[in-house]
């Protein structure tokens, strides 16, 4: 069909705003045809723009040329109409729009182009082909969904900013090519053309020009900071993603936590969610013995120790390792499992990590019912409850060196508090999935709640629990490179009290380093930094950094740090997880506007892909791939 020009046309409303109030106003709208329905001498467009939708009638009588125009015009043809909003007929009000009581009599239609069929239409709510999707995210992001998505993500970024502003940060950005920062993941590198054979790395984090930032006496910064990471392939991992990035000077870690707090308060605020601030802390051991990881999820009770519910002849009945931690948890409101389900549930279970468990309860019962009873009543267990026991197992101890984590807990216990808490997720995930994504069945949730009036459950319910972790080991034992590497970034400043046995007891030392974990996501880590030379050095030689190493890597850093470094300390917040967490996305993929797939190809744009070889003669490279 024949296109029309915009000519000097000015849209005056946008479709979703327009009410009953409006009735009898001249309006210009522009937008996207959603649906259209043909009556024959009527023809109604609904038209969206990214407010909603509004009613169009073209009505072959009031409009010819319009209607005739409605007849050709397909879903998603951009199109402006021009006419007057009217109220509907009583019995044409659709409560579920939210202008659904107004519809538009046009009296012109101008098709300001016309679109192909996308595989989808926007007007689908679920789209189960997310390949699909990512292909034709030009269409997918017109998709009501999605633009709830990036609204709700512009205003919690916006609330950020703002608050920090106010909170005295400044927001200064800093290069995108650069030196290496460690962060613990690969670098990317981007060839120099001036410099052959030299390269830039992307930021894995700015970790040190905000560190620079400090000794240059800003005090505060921040910035709303693009990170790269290399890492491996991980499902819903990307190679880029946002961070809020801060840096304050003269911190101590509970100056940080007030910060992030309030500017994470104002971010809540703005997606309509309070957040209760103090956050509680936990350390690193609590959060295992109690949780079984270092990102726990409040939202489910805790691991529970029901050592207490056996004697050790017991535990030799049920061939479990006396020296270590016996613990349980329940799952509210699933109940006991079926034998097909307990089946499913075995591949879950790595019992070779030196952990075994017990989830058949009416077996248990039959040969130990008081401490089965024991157990549940320890547990807090209410009947539709179901429970886990996670044990030693004698029958698979475990090496010393399976674990990432040697130190105060021994690695054994570790393995048995880990295993605990993996299941204890995997199964609350299954599980809560199996009451209807996430959402158990209210009768449930009340009972749940009414016994413990702080248990949310995984039931989907806009619940967030927010926790600080601190008390972080300092190191961790690096099998593959059989050294001990930071187990953060190799900035972070050690407890001051532990500083004396760096290199005689590496697996003692606490960082003083903290993270901030919700809902079983670690939302972000910082720490107060090492601002003494003679200490990052020390640091750099505990890690098998040798000075020449560390002279071509971080050179810069350690001259700064020698100009007058005051104490200082931050963290970063990954904002896709916050928005993820909000916007109640299944994945990050859907808060990222043109994200990369898990195999980490950009769909769309179709990247990564080779080169010319001009443009690697320029950059005086040549790929060699194994043929
Ligand atoms: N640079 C760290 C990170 O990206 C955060 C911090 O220590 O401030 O994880």
């Amino acid at each position: 069909m024949s296109l029309d020009f915009l000519g000097n046309l000015e849209r005056t409303h946008l479709c979703g705003d327009l009410r009953a109030a409006d009735a009898g106003k001249q309006v210009v709208l522009m937008g996207w045809v959603n649906r259209r329905r043909d009556h024959g001498n009527l023809i109604f467009l609904d038209l969206r723009d990214r407010s909603g939708i509004a009613q169009i009638v073209l009505d072959a009588e009031i409009c010819p040329e319009g209607h005739k125009k409605g007849e050709q015009v397909r879903p998603e043809y951009v199109v402006a109409a021009i006419g007057k909003v009217r109220r509907r007929a009583a019995d044409a009000i659709n409560p579920k729009m939210p202008t659904g009581e107004i519809e538009i009599e046009a009296t012109e239609l101008r098709v300001l182009n016309d679109a192909r069929l996308a595989p989808f239409s926007p007007a689908e709510e679920a789209i189960q082909n997310e390949e699909v999707r990512l292909k034709h995210r030009y269409v997918d992001l017109r998709r009501a969904e999605m633009q709830r998505n990036f609204r709700l993500r512009h205003e919690i970024t916006l609330a950020i900013r703002d608050d920090l502003s106010q909170q005295g940060f400044l927001e200064i950005e800093t290069p995108i090519l650069t030196k290496s920062t460690p962060e613990g993941a690969r670098d990317f590198l981007v060839p120099s053309r001036v410099h052959p054979g030299e390269f830039y790395a992307l930021p894995q984090s700015p970790q040190i020009f905000k560190q620079i930032l400090m000794i240059s006496g800003f005090d505060r910064y921040f910035q709303i900071a693009r990170c790269f990471r290399d890492e491996d392939l991980r499902a819903d991992r990307q190679l880029e993603f946002t961070q809020v990035d801060l840096e304050m000077s003269f911190p101590r870690q509970e100056t940080v936590f007030g910060v992030v707090e309030q500017f994470l308060k104002a971010g809540f605020a703005a997606a309509g969610v309070d957040l209760p601030a103090p956050f509680p802390r936990i350390s690193y051991d609590e959060s295992l013995r109690q949780y079984g990881t270092d990102k726990p999820d409040l939202r489910l009770p805790g691991l529970v120790d029901v050592r207490p519910a056996f004697r050790d002849e017991d535990l030799a009945k049920l061939q479990i390792d006396p020296a270590l931690p016996v613990v349980a948890f329940r799952i509210p409101g699933v109940g006991e499992l079926s034998r097909k389900e307990r089946e499913d549930n075995h591949p879950l279970f790595d019992i070779k990590k030196g952990a075994k468990f017990i989830d058949d309860f009416k077996r248990l019962a039959k040969g130990f019912p008081d401490q089965a009873a024991k157990v549940r009543e320890l547990a807090a267990a209410a009947e539709e409850d179901f429970v886990l026991i996670v044990a030693g197992d004698p029958a698979h101890p475990v090496k010393a060196s399976d674990t990432k984590f040697p130190g105060r807990l021994s690695e054994r216990e570790i393995n048995v508090y880990a295993a605990a808490g993996n299941f204890r997720s995997e199964l609350a995930k299954k599980y809560a999935e199996r009451h209807g994504a996430f959402r158990l069945t209210d009768e449930v949730v009340q009972k749940a709640a009414a016994r413990n009036p702080g248990e949310a459950l995984l039931d989907g319910s806009r619940a967030f629990h927010p926790i600080w972790l601190t008390d972080f080991p300092m190191f961790e034992y690096d099998l593959a490179a059989a050294k001990w590497v930071p187990a953060h970034h190799p900035f972070t400043a050690p407890i001051e009290a532990d500083m004396p046995n760096l290199v005689s007891d590496p697996a003692s030392v606490r960082a003083n380093c903290y993270d901030l974990a919700m809902n079983g996501l670690e939302l972000g880590s910082g720490s107060i930094r090492i601002h003494r030379k003679d200490v990052q050095q020390q640091i750099f030689a505990s890690l098998g950094i040798t000075d020449e190493e560390a002279r071509a890597r971080f050179g810069f850093f350690l001259d700064a740090l020698d100009y007058g470094t005051p104490p200082h300390g931050g963290i970063a917040l990954g904002l896709d997880r916050i928005v993820m967490l909000l916007a109640g996305a299944p994945s990050l993929r859907e808060v990222i506007a043109f994200p990369k797939t898990a195999k980490a190809i950009d769909l769309m744009a179709d990247a990564p892909t080779p080169v010319s070889e001009q443009q690697l003669k320029e950059l005086h490279l040549r790929v060699a791939l194994k043929s």
